[in-house]
C-alpha cells in the first residue's frame, strides 16, 4: 500500500532531509529536526504524490488517505495528550504548504485549526486564559476564511476596525475577551451573508478544507506565475504539513521569533536573529511590532535598549544556541529557523538553508572549511558563480530609496551614478572638471570611447547584449544599461524622456547594470571588497575544474585587470578595438576609405608601429600564456565617419576633397554590415590589412623574445570564416610574413593559425576547415546572430516579449542557446576532432563568461573560455562547479 501520510514527533519521525522531494522542504526538515531529538511539535506530512494524484484525479484523494490521516492525527493526540475536536481538551493544529523548492506565491498558514463553539470553552479552561482562547478563535476564523474559504479580508477588517471606534481603542491588545466574543459573532454573520452558509463547526471539515486549499494553491495564477519566473516544474506538487500548535502568545513566559545561523548579510559567525514576547509568528513578519535581538552582541550593535532574549529567557536562550550549533554540524550549513516558546518550554517550527548575500555566502564557505564542516570542493559548490559579481562592482546600497524610471538589459555588470550626457566630448570634459557623468546615447560606436571611458556608466536605448556599448563597457567593467527601449533622447534638446518624466543633460541618474534599472537622482553606491576569502575560494576552484578561461582583452590595461582576476591568457584580442582611441580611428578611416592599396599602405604604415607596441605589451603582460589575436574584424558602420567634422579630417588626411570623401563613404555603406564586408572578407580584398597585423605579430614577438627572453604563445585567429579557402588564402599570407620576419631576425618563429567559428557553414564544414586550422574559437555572439537570423545589434526590442511570451527562456545573445547554436558547437568539435586530434577549441563570444554557458562549454569538451576580465573569477568558479558534476548553483 502507498504511504502517502509521514508522521514525526517524540524524538522519531517517518521522513528525513534527503527526501525533500516527496515531503517538501519543510515536512523533510520538520522530521530530519525530529529524528535528531530537536523539540518539533509533533505533526504530519501528506506527500507530494498526493498532490500529484489529486490532479491527476479530478481533484479526488487516494482512497486510503482518510485512514492513513486519521492514524497518524491519532498519534500526535497520543503524543500532546489532546484530542482533536475534544470539547475539554482540544488538539489545535497548524495547517501549511510546504513544496520542494520554497514559493512565497502559495497558501501560506492557517493557525489554531481544531477551534470552534465547543472547544474554544475547552481552550478557556485548558489555558487558563479566556481573552488568548477567543483571541486565537477569531484568528482562526479570520485566516481560515482568507485562505480556505477566499473570503475577501477586508471584510473582517471592517468588523474590527468598527469595534475598536465604538471602545475607542487603538490597539487589538485592548480588547477584552467578551469584545472579542462580539468579533467572532459578527465575523459568522459575515461568513453568512457570503457565502450563504456557517462556518465549519465540525473539525474534521475544517481539516479537510484546509488540506484541499493547500492542494488547490498549486494552481492559483500566483504560484503559476512563481513557478514559471522560478523554473519550477508543476509536477513537482506541494505537500501539506499538519502540526500540535504551540503558542507563544500566552502570557510573559512564552516568545516567538526567527533566526539565522550566522549573519545573513556578512556572514560572520553569530547567532543572528529576533524575538517577540507574548506574540505568535504573524506578529513577528507583519511588523507591527518591534522585533528585539536575540543576543546582547545584537542588542548592542543595534543600539537598542530593549532587552536581548539572552537577558530575558537565558535559560531558554542557552538550549537555543545549542540548537543553532546542532542543527549547523547537522545540516553543514547556515540555518534560517523559527522558533516558539510556550511556557518556558522551546519549540523548533522550521529550519532551511538560509538565504545569503554572496558576501556572506563566501565567508561562510570558507569559515565552514575552517571550521572542519565541509571540504574545499563543498566550499565551491556554496556559491553562485553570478553572484560574484556582487562582489567585484559597486552595487545599490539596497537601504536607499529608488525611483525606477526604466528598465532595460542588464548589460554590464555594477552601480554608478552621475550626470547625464549626451555626448562623448561633453562627457570627457565634465570628467575632466571633476565631475561624475552617465553617458546616454541611442547607441555608442568607437568614436564615443573617450566618452565611455570618462563615465561613470553608460544608457542606450536601442541594442543589445552584444551590441558595441554592452561589449566594450563590459571590457571596462563599467556599468551599462543597453536597449533601454522606452527612454527618448532627445540629444539636440539635451533631454531623455521616459513617459511624461524628462530628465535634463546634467540632472543626475542611477544606473544598475546588473539588473538593468534606470533611476532618477543619485542613489548610493557601496564598493566591493576583495578579501582574502575570495582568493582562496578562488584556488579551491582552480584545484577542480579542467577547462581554463582566459579573457577577451586589447588593452594592457584590461589585460592586467584580467591576470589579477586570474585569466590563463587571451583568448580574443579584437584588433579593431586597438584602433578605437585618440589619433588611430583617423588612420583606420584613412585605411577604409583609401581607393587603392597605395593609400591603404600608407594608412597601414601609421597604424603598424602602434599595433606593434600594443602586442608588445600584451604579451609582456601575458608571460608567455597564450594570446589569440584576431585580425581586423570592423563591422564597417562602426568605423565611417559620420559627422562632417569627421568626413573633413579624413578629406584632410587624404589630400582629397571633402565630397569625395563623402562619396567613398556612401559607396561602402551596407544595408546590412553585421553581415557585410567584414572578417575575413576585407582580409581577401585587402590582403595588405592582415600582412600588417601579421608583421606587427611577428616583430613584437621577436621584440619580446629577444629583449625580455621572454616566451611569447601567439595564436592568429581568421575571423567570419565560412570555407577553407578562405582560411588558407590568409595562412599564406601570414606564413610568409612570419618567414621574412623570421629570416630577418634569424629566429624561426612559433605561432598558430586557427579560426573562429562563427557561421554555421563553418561549423558544418568544421572536418575540412580542421585541416588548415590548428584551433578553432566559437565566436558565439555571431553563432547566435546567424543560426537564429536575428541582428545582435536589432533585437532588444522585441526579445523581452519573446521571453514574456515564453519562445526564449533566455535572450540567447546572454545565455547561449544549447539546444540549436549548441548543437552547431558540437558538430563542430565533433568534425574539427575527427580530423585534427590535438585541435584547440575554445569559445569568446559573450557566452563565455555566462555561468550557464561555461557548463555547456565544459560538458560537450572545450579546452578553454573566454571572457571579459571581470567575468573571469565567474567563469572560473561556474568551470569548477562544472567539473565537480553538480548541479550549477544559481541562488
Ligand atoms: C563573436 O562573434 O562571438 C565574437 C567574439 O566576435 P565579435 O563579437 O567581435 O563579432
Ligand atoms: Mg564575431
Amino acid at each position: 500500500m502507498t504511504k502517502w501520510v509521514y508522521g514525526f514527533g517524540n524524538g522519531t519521525a517517518d521522513g528525513k532531509a534527503e527526501m525533500r522531494d516527496l515531503l517538501g522542504g519543510k515536512g523533510a526538515n520538520l522530521a530530519e529536526m525530529s529524528s535528531i531529538g530537536l523539540p518539533v511539535p509533533p505533526g504530519f506530512t501528506v506527500t507530494t504524490e498526493v498532490c500529484t494524484y489529486y490532479y491527476a484525479n479530478s481533484r479526488a484523494y487516494p482512497p486510503e488517505l482518510k485512514a492513513q490521516v486519521a492514524a497518524a492525527l491519532a498519534d500526535v493526540e497520543k503524543i500532546v495528550g489532546r484530542k482533536f475536536g475534544d470539547p475539554d481538551n482540544p488538539l489545535l493544529v497548524s495547517v501549511r504548504s510546504g513544496a520542494r523548492a520554497s514559493m512565497p506565491g502559495m497558501m501560506d498558514t492557517v493557525l489554531n485549526l481544531g477551534l470552534n463553539d465547543t472547544t474554544v470553552l475547552g481552550l478557556v479552561r485548558s489555558s487558563g486564559d479566556e481573552r488568548f482562547a477567543y483571541d486565537s478563535y477569531r484568528r482562526f476564523i479570520q485566516m481560515y476564511c482568507n485562505v480556505v474559504l477566499e473570503i475577501d479580508h477586508h471584510n473582517f477588517e471592517e468588523v474590527l476596525e468598527q469595534k475598536k471606534l465604538d471602545l475607542d481603542v487603538h490597539l487589538d491588545t485592548d480588547l477584552k475577551a467578551s469584545d472579542w466574543k462580539d468579533v467572532i459573532k459578527q465575523y459568522k454573520k459575515v461568513i453568512e451573508r457570503e457565502l450563504g452558509k456557517p462556518f465549519p463547526q465540525d473539525p474534521q471539515e475544517q481539516l479537510w478544507g484546509a488540506v484541499g486549499a493547500v492542494f488547490g494553491s498549486w494552481m492559483n495564477q500566483r504560484a503559476i506565475t512563481y513557478r514559471k519566473l522560478h523554473d519550477i516544474p508543476e509536477s513537482w506538487g506541494t505537500a501539506v504539513n499538519v502540526q500540535a500548535m504551540v503558542f507563544g502568545n500566552m502570557g510573559d513566559d512564552c516568545a516567538t521569533g526567527v533566526a539565522f545561523t550566522r549573519n545573513p548579510s556578512t556572514g560572520e559567525n553569530l547567532f543572528y536573529g529576533e524575538y517577540l514576547v507574548n506574540a505568535q509568528g504573524e506578529d513577528v513578519v507583519a511588523g507591527i511590532r518591534t522585533p528585539q535581538q536575540l543576543t546582547v552582541q545584537g542588542k548592542e550593535a543595534q543600539k537598542s535598549d530593549r532587552p536581548a532574549m539572552e537577558e530575558v529567557m537565558p535559560e531558554v536562550y542557552g538550549q537555543l544556541a545549542e540548537i543553532r550549533s546542532t542543527l549547523e554540524r547537522h545540516y553543514r550549513d547556515m540555518q534560517d529557523i523559527e522558533f516558539t516558546v510556550q511556557s518556558g518550554k522551546l519549540y523548533m517550527l522550521q529550519t532551511r538553508n538560509g538565504k545569503r548575500t554572496a558576501k556572506a555566502a563566501l565567508k561562510i564557505a570558507v569559515d565552514m572549511v575552517r571550521e572542519g564542516l565541509i571540504d574545499r570542493k563543498e566550499a565551491v559548490t556554496r556559491i553562485a558563480p553570478a553572484s560574484l559579481d556582487q562582489l567585484l562592482h559597486p552595487t545599490l546600497d539596497p537601504k536607499a530609496q529608488r525611483k525606477v524610471l526604466a528598465k532595460g538589459l542588464p548589460a554590464s555588470p555594477g552601480a554608478a551614478f552621475g550626470k547625464v550626457v549626451f555626448t562623448a566630448d561633453a562627457a570627457e570634459k565634465m570628467a575632466r572638471d571633476g565631475e561624475k557623468v552617465i553617458l546616454v546615447r541611442r547607441e555608442t560606436s568607437p568614436e564615443d570611447i573617450h566618452g565611455m571611458h570618462a563615465a561613470q556608466g553608460i544608457l542606450t536605448s536601442t541594442g543589445g547584449m552584444t551590441s558595441h556599448a554592452a561589449v566594450v563597457a563590459r571590457g571596462m567593467g563599467k556599468p551599462c544599461v543597453a536597449g533601454a527601449g522606452d527612454v527618448r533622447i532627445d540629444a539636440k534638446a539635451g533631454t531623455l524622456t521616459v513617459r511624461g518624466t524628462t530628465v535634463k543633460a546634467g540632472e543626475a541618474i542611477t544606473l544598475d547594470g546588473s539588473t538593468g534599472e534606470v533611476i532618477l537622482g543619485i542613489v548610493p553606491t557601496i564598493q566591493p571588497e576583495l578579501s582574502g576569502d575570495f582568493a582562496e575560494l578562488m584556488d579551491w576552484a582552480d584545484g577542480v575544474r579542467t577547462l581554463k578561461v582566459r579573457t577577451n582583452a586589447e588593452t594592457p590595461a584590461d589585460a592586467a585587470t584580467a591576470r589579477k582576476f586570474g585569466a590563463e591568457g587571451i583568448g580574443l584580442c579584437r584588433t579593431e578595438h586597438m584602433f578605437f582611441e585618440g589619433d588611430r580611428i583617423v588612420a583606420v578611416r584613412q585605411m577604409i576609405l583609401s581607393d587603392d592599396e597605395k593609400g591603404r599602405r600608407a594608412a597601414l604604415a601609421r597604424i603598424a608601429p602602434m599595433q606593434r607596441q600594443d602586442f608588445v605589451e600584451l604579451f609582456e603582460i601575458m608571460a608567455g600564456l597564450p594570446v589569440t589575436i584576431r585580425l581586423l574584424d570592423p563591422p564597417l558602420h562602426e568605423f565611417l565617419p559620420k559627422t562632417d567634422a569627421e568626413m573633413a579630417q579624413v578629406a584632410r588626411e587624404l589630400g582629397v576633397a571633402e565630397k569625395e570623401i563623402e562619396a567613398r563613404a556612401a559607396k561602402l555603406h551596407e544595408f546590412n554590415p553585421m553581415l557585410g564586408h567584414r572578417g575575413v572578407r576585407l582580409g581577401i580584398s585587402y590582403p595588405e590589412i592582415y600582412e600588417m597585423q601579421a608583421r606587427a605579430i611577428f616583430e613584437a614577438a621577436v621584440e619580446v623574445r629577444k629583449k625580455h627572453g621572454k616566451t611569447v604563445d601567439a595564436e592568429i585567429m581568421i575571423p567570419l570564416v565560412a570555407t577553407k579557402r578562405e582560411l588558407d588564402l590568409m595562412k599564406e599570407v601570414i606564413d610568409q610574413v612570419a618567414n621574412e620576419v623570421g629570416k630577418l631576425n634569424g629566429v624561426t618563429l612559433d605561432y598558430k593559425v586557427g579560426t573562429m567559428i562563427e557561421l554555421p557553414r563553418a561549423a558544418l564544414r568544421a572536418g575540412e576547415i580542421a585541416e588548415s586550422a590548428e584551433f578553432f574559437s566559437f565566436g558565439t555572439n555571431d553563432l547566435t546572430q546567424t543560426t537564429f537570423g536575428l541582428s545582435r545589434d536589432d533585437s532588444a526590442s522585441f526579445l523581452e516579449r519573446y521571453q514574456r511570451r515564453g519562445i526564449f527562456e533566455h535572450d540567447p545573445f546572454a545565455t547561449l542557446d544549447v539546444e540549436g547554436v549548441g548543437e552547431l558547437i558540437r558538430i563542430a568539435h565533433e568534425r574539427g576532432r575527427r580530423t585534427r586530434k590535438d585541435l584547440k577549441l575554445g569559445i569568446c563570444g559573450e557566452h563565455g563568461g555566462d555561468p550557464a554557458s561555461v557548463f555547456f562549454c565544459h560538458q560537450v569538451g572545450l579546452d578553454y573560455v573566454s571572457c571579459s576580465p571581470f567575468r573571469v573569477p565567474i567563469a572560473r568558479l561556474a568551470a569548477a562547479q562544472a567539473a565537480l558534476g553538480v548541479a550549477l548553483k544559481t541562488d
